[in-house]
């Protein structure tokens, strides 16, 4: 038999525990946003764990650390010759308008930190920078995670083939993970949840107000003030997606945001985190 749970309030509900869903999380929660994040599987991190962690956004402030000399424009440039009108133009503004602006954000925190480190550029464009302008985040010690390296996705090599690899000084996506994780608690906003499957979107007079969410403890109906964001990868995009809902294309408009509900979340030290152990 499935228990239902009493319905919750957040101000923010995230779908999915990659570098998108993070992202989001990290930024409604750092905003004093009460937020929640669902996470199917029994770790945090997705694809994103497995990844590099390379991230092309033209003209941040960690490019300008290293003396790469690049900004929006020319980042704008070699994107627009590589890829012209094959997506929105709104969309590509967007993106590369606010990379600058969202690396300063991020790096405001302590905890999130990138560098740069020469990657290049796939293709011959105008715009090019020669040794590339990725950056990536800075390896994270796995002992500043505590309790927390348990809940991150492992390596790929680990966790797809069983490779035991040195997991002391987390490197790309685990340390970008592990270091979202980090900045998460500390918010004491963030409740993040594994084992916890949305499995469908609540809409209410056609606008999305919360989740209904699978965890290992029953049904629950989680309702969100400010809204729901879809993060949980391009491969498995919703076919349910309603007004109001980030990170749906069919997404149509946006209800006014209601008050905020008031953060009564633990410290950082004691997350409210649903850990799956
Ligand atoms: C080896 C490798 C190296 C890579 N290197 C780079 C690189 O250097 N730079 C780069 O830009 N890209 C790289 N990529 C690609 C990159 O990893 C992906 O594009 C990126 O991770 C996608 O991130 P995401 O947040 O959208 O999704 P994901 O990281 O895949 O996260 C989605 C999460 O959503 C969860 N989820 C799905 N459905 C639900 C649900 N119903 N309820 C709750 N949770 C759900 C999933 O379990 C998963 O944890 C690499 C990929 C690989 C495999």
């Amino acid at each position: 038999m499935t228990t239902e749970h009493p319905a919750e309030n957040a101000d923010v509900i995230v779908v999915g525990s990659g570098g998108a869903a993070l992202a989001a999380a990290y930024t409604a929660a750092a905003n004093g946003l009460r937020t929640i994040v669902l996470e199917k599987t029994e770790h945090f991190g997705g694809t994103s764990a497995y990844s590099g962690s390379g991230i092309w956004l033209p003209g941040n402030q960690a490019q300008h650390r290293a003396g790469v000399p690049d900004s929006v424009e020319l980042g704008t440039e070699y994107f627009t010759a590589l890829v012209g009108d094959r997506t929105p133009a709104e969309l590509q503004r967007a993106y590369l308008s606010t990379g600058p602006e969202l690396v300063e954000f991020l790096e405001r925190d302590p905890a999130l930190r990138f560098r740069y480190q020469p990657f290049p550029d796939y293709f011959e464009a105008p715009g090019r920078v020669e040794n590339g302008r990725d950056i990536f985040p800075v390896p994270l010690p796995a002992t500043e995670l505590g309790d927390r390296l348990a809940h991150l996705r492992p390596t790929i090599a680990l966790d797809q083939h069983g490779i035991e690899q040195d997991r002391e000084n987390l490197i790309g996506g685990q340390a970008l993970i592990g270091r979202f994780l980090l900045a998460l608690d500390k918010t004491g906003n963030a409740d993040l949840r594994t084992r916890t499957r949305m499995r469908s979107l609540i809409v209410e007079e056609g606008w999305v107000t919360g989740v209904v969410a699978d965890g290992p403890d029953g049904t629950t109906r989680l309702r969100a003030a400010r809204g729901v964001v879809l993060a949980r990868a391009a491969s498995s995009a919703s076919t349910t997606c309603a007004p109001g809902t980030t990170g749906c294309p069919a997404a149509a408009g946006r209800r006014p945001p209601r008050a905020p509900t008031p953060a009564t979340r633990s410290p950082p030290s004691k997350p409210s985190a649903r850990p799956s152990t």
